[in-house]
């Protein structure tokens, strides 16, 4: 069974999530860690529980979801996982760092392509890839059937959406991919974002000011 960990990094205020189960491996998602003390509270908790980094994954590739990226590949060696449309804002992410006055060094390791209906194996723990796009091209979610979570990166807040001004966004997209994607699932089903608080499919379904309906 997975265990959730979450960190807020960043001037952002992104959500960087660990999960690690009783095989003592683990999976980074999203690491936004910025200054060094951030890479510090990252790495004390996964020293702190023994824990194996297996994967380093990213729901999308702004900057504030891939600042510890490097630092993660540099000292558990691991290497991305993305979807394959994310490249681009991969590649863009750096320079995205110095336009907002958050330089950073960019991940420039080997990647690996997740695509829709593909899953992350955890000893008996599974995490089917859902592809949500929108907020970003290539925007992918990880969700456990099996103990109803979704990490579902800028995709849906509490309350709100991911914003789609940024380059590649869409905002028909966005809502297509949250009616067809995330309301599909249980209502009961935990969102994980990548910004802000816990939430539940049908929490947001009532209470979302962008998605209820007319
Ligand atoms: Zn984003
Ligand atoms: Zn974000």
């Amino acid at each position: 069974m997975f265990s959730i960990a979450s960190f807020t990094f960043s001037p952002i205020a992104e959500n960087t999530y660990l999960l690690h189960n009783e095989t003592g491996d683990c999976i980074i998602i999203d690491p936004g860690c910025y200054f060094g003390n951030e890479r510090e509270t990252l790495q004390d908790y996964i020293e702190k529980h023994a824990l194996r980094p297996k994967y380093l994954l990213n729901t999308h590739c702004h900057l504030d979801h891939v600042f510890g990226n490097k630092f993660v590949h540099d000292t558990w060696q691991l290497e991305l996982y993305i979807h394959p449309k994310e490249q681009p804002v991969l590649a863009f992410a750096a320079e995205a760092g110095v336009q907002w006055g958050m330089p950073f060094s960019n991940y420039e390791g080997p990647l690996h392509f997740l695509r829709e209906g593909e899953q992350i194996r955890l000893g008996n723990d599974v995490l089917n890839v859902l592809f949500a796009p929108g907020h970003s091209p290539g925007h992918i979610c990880f969700y456990c059937a099996a103990q109803n979570f979704v990490i579902d990166g800028d995709v849906l807040f509490r309350q709100s959406i991911g914003r789609t001004d940024l380059p590649g966004g869409n905002h028909e997209t966005l809502l297509n991919s949250i009616r067809n994607v995330l309301f599909t699932l249980p209502d009961d089903t935990v969102l994980y974002p990548g910004h802000g608080a816990t939430t539940t499919v049908g929490f947001e379904k009532k209470h979302n000011p962008f998605l209820r309906m007319p």
